[in-house]
């Protein structure tokens, strides 16, 4: 232990249950073998378990799924008996087509560049810490937690297609059918959430712990 560096709890060797966040000191294990929160009986880690291995799947599985979300139809109107499916992109064009330039780019911009933003967010910070690299942990760390954040706010495409369903549903003018692309772009938000639940931040900071280590 170098006294010059700050203590951390993984240092002290102390692990918080990721349950009820009792602090407990962590004993040596033998491998393959768990501790357990003493207070509820929960798994205790130092860091997420596997968290490289399972963001990197998440992660790529995600870059798969966006071809589909882009590709295949997100819904079909049908009105007057005849309609086209649409794909998000093709979408964007009917939506400025009809003069909706604000929902045009509300569109665009979460269901094309933000997932795609999110997703090279998670394969910069996964190379990095692989990579061991001390190069700004801060800003990288800011850069996670945006990408958290950002995830809650990016089903804004399911959520209008289903308002649009219920909408015309509702009014009986058309249907509105939502098409296998949509069901690919769900995959892709949520693969994404979980992605970045699986990264742990605090491998960035490690790197930073074993200035030998490198
Ligand atoms: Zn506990
Ligand atoms: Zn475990």
């Amino acid at each position: 232990m170098n006294p010059a560096l700050p203590v951390t709890a993984a240092r002290a060797a102390l692990a918080r249950c990721h349950a009820c966040h009792l602090l407990s000191r962590m004993k040596p294990l033998a491998p393959g073998s768990h501790a357990h929160c003493p207070r509820c009986g929960a798994a205790l880690h130092l860091r997420k378990p596997d968290s490289l291995a399972r963001a990197w799947a998440l992660t790529l599985a995600a870059y798969i799924l966006y071809i589909p979300a882009n590709t295949l139809p997100i819904m079909t109107v049908v009105s007057m008996g005849h309609g086209e499916p649409d794909t998000i992109l093709s979408g964007v064009r009917v939506l400025i087509a009809g003069g909706l330039w604000p929902l045009a780019l509300l569109v665009f911009f979460a269901s094309v560049v933000v997932p795609v933003l999110k997703l090279l967010a998670l394969t910069c910070l996964l190379i990095s810490v692989q990579r061991k690299s001390r190069w700004r942990p801060r800003d990288r760390t800011v850069l996670y937690r945006i990408t958290e954040v950002v995830g809650r706010w990016s089903m804004i495409d399911v959520f209008m297609i289903s308002i649009l369903v219920a909408l015309v549903k509702l009014g009986a003018i058309a249907t509105i059918e939502p098409g296998a692309g949509a069901l690919a772009f769900a995959a892709v938000v949520v693969v994404t959430m979980f992605a970045a639940m699986s990264f742990d931040p605090r491998l960035i900071w490690d790197a930073l712990e074993n200035p030998d280590e490198r």
